[in-house]
């Protein structure tokens, strides 16, 4: 039995980073806590953990018998499959409350904010415990991350605040091109296997008792998809059937565009309709303005599928 603390399944850069941040401040307040994954870690994580000098928190997905903070979701489909055999020590995250319960008491950390690490610096900041220097920069890549350079409609004033700060410390003083550069390393898909893009950073919704699942992937430019583009959708296809989904959806994010074109597969053949008041032509649209799967894609299916 020992303390860990997680992030959610298909780990992204705060899934990764708030595991780092976290374990070292709980470390620091006398709880022994040791920083783990779900998964393997996306080319932009690699960047930032080799740009900051960290090694990868170890790779551990059965945690029956342990205590464990999650951090960044609160949901039982985005956990260790065990985790009602775990003790959830705390959550740590700015999603929408999810399912996750516990029979203990426990610390929870919820805010609506860019991201977790914004959450975990005002942890530091309630401990008056002092950031490292490279702890503070994977933390501020995290919320570039998380925030697409401050863009998404989910950043706040408090991310705003939280990455002039860190870079203070951290003592990086233009972020905002390390920002683009990750987002460069994120744009590069030459040669990545269909099935890996698809899944790079994506999550599966339970609504309303129907399967959905949304993957995304942020770029600086949509041209790097316009040679696999046909095969991403029949790849796609491929994977609803697999995993008995209702939908599948996969958003090519133009971070420079500031919009998403949308690839959908589903059972409901007006789904994008409905939510997003757009027709699909050969399954594909462009949703104007939608960066965010959380905040502008989820929440409109979700009350699709709740009608
Ligand atoms: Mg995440
Ligand atoms: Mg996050
Ligand atoms: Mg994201």
């Amino acid at each position: 039995m020992a303390n860990y603390v997680v992030g959610h399944k298909i780990p992204d850069s705060d899934s990764i980073c708030g595991a780092i941040a976290l374990a070292y401040l709980k470390n620091q307040i006398g709880e022994e806590v040791i920083p783990a994954r779900l998964g393997e870690l996306s080319p932009e994580t690699q960047f930032i953990l080799d740009k900051f000098g960290f090694e990868a928190p170890l790779l551990k997905t059965s945690y029956a018998g342990d205590g464990v903070y999650i951090v960044d979701h609160s949901d039982i489909a985005l956990a260790p499959d065990d985790i009602d055999q775990a003790t959830i020590l705390g959550i740590i995250d700015h999603h929408k409350l999810g399912d996750l319960t516990t029979s203990t008491p426990l610390e929870c950390w919820i805010r609506p904010v860019g991201c977790s690490n914004t959450i975990i610096k005002m942890m530091y900041d309630f401990h008056q415990v002092a950031i490292p220097k490279n702890i503070a920069g994977i933390m501020l890549c995290a919320i570039l991350s998380d925030t697409v350079i401050f863009k998404s409609p989910t950043c706040t004033t408090a991310d705003i605040k939280c990455v002039e700060a860190l870079a203070e410390i951290a003592g990086i003083d233009d972020y905002k091109a390390l920002g683009m550069e990750m987002f460069l390393v994120k744009s590069a898909v030459e040669g990545t296997p269909v099935r890996d893009l698809i899944l790079r950073d994506f999550k599966d919704f339970n609504m309303n008792g129907h399967k959905v699942g949304i993957g995304q992937l942020e770029v600086v430019d949509l041209s790097v998809f316009d040679d696999i583009k046909a095969d991403l959708l029949t790849d796609l296809a491929q994977l609803k059937a697999e995993g008995q989904r209702h939908s599948i959806l996969l958003l090519l994010t133009d971070i420079m565009k500031e919009g998403s074109e949308l690839l959908i597969i589903s059972d409901d053949e007006s789904l994008a309709e409905k939510a997003f008041g757009v027709k699909t032509l050969d399954n594909k649209a462009w949703l104007d303005g939608v960066l965010s799967r959380k905040k502008q894609v989820v929440p409109p299916l979700q009350s699709v599928f709740s009608e």
